[in-house]
């Protein structure tokens, strides 16, 4: 069943609803086995306080995955993917503030495109790993650029807390197969600043998964973010930043400085 898979918060409890042909539905069981649709939601989207569709255990992110980011860093292409990993504590979901901890100096957004796993996957062939995805998710891999280009290492540059954002819902896949080209683009105050499609990626989705469930168990609800392309940017408090991925549809988050 393809679908939009939004979760929500309705009386401090998690919820989650389903978009379809443009109707929201709630949607009751389990998103991972199988779930009901129930009634229409009548105030739609904007009626819901959105949280994170999904609470991975990990965010495994990947590296220099387009050649023009490469090129932007002045770093050479990676033989293999360049795994690092985001903590469960950095996400946040649509509309959460992304917080500017004090004294790292600049901070970037990182437009990506992530895949949500959707059976624990272990040693999964590349011919596989569709049966393995639930969906497609916008991740917005927010960096402390400074931290990272003097060697302070991609984890704590790349996990302080809010600094994943993810959303606004899992797009599923009606089919398991491999999606044409998705446009991926960066927002900052509406200004377009990052633009590519993952015909470009280094290491395509299907061979991601291979790789990086060979090395480590992917369980359901974690997310691999495939890389950002060229055009990452500082962001400054007072910012709103947007991820939008063709098929999914817009991640914007406000940007505040800690207090
Ligand atoms: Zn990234």
């Amino acid at each position: 069943m393809g679908g939009r898979l939004y979760r929500y918060a309705h009386n401090g409890s998690p919820r989650y609803a389903v978009e379809r042909d443009g109707v929201l539905y709630e949607a009751t069981g389990d998103i991972f086995h199988s779930y009901s649709t129930g009634t229409a939601i009548p105030g739609g989207l904007a009626s819901l306080s959105l949280l994170p569709p999904v609470l991975p255990t990990k965010i495994v992110c990947v590296g220099l995955n387009y050649k023009d980011h490469a090129a932007e860093q002045n770093k050479p292409l990676p033989a293999e993917p360049l795994l690092f990993i985001k903590p469960s504590t950095s996400v946040i979901g649509p509309g959460q503030a992304i917080v500017i901890p004090p004294g790292v100096g600049r901070v970037d957004h990182e437009a990506e495109l992530g895949i949500v796993i959707g059976k624990r996957a272990t040693r999964v062939a590349r011919a596989q790993a569709w049966d393995y995805i639930l969906g497609l998710i916008c991740v917005n891999d927010v960096t402390a650029r400074e931290l990272q280009n003097r060697g302070a290492g991609y984890t704590r540059a790349k996990g302080f807390d809010t600094f994943a954002p993810i959303g606004p819902c899992i797009a599923t896949r009606s089919n398991r197969h491999q999606p044409g080209p998705l446009t991926v683009e960066g927002f900052v105050n509406a200004t377009r600043r990052q633009s590519s499609d993952t015909s470009h990626l280094i290491f395509p989705i299907d061979y991601l998964v291979e790789y990086i469930s060979f090395n480590m168990t992917l369980e359901p609800g974690d997310i691999i973010s495939t890389g950002t392309p060229a055009g990452i940017g500082p962001l400054a408090p007072g910012d709103s930043v947007t991820v939008k991925v063709e098929s999914i549809g817009e991640l914007t988050n406000p940007v505040i400085d800690a207090t």
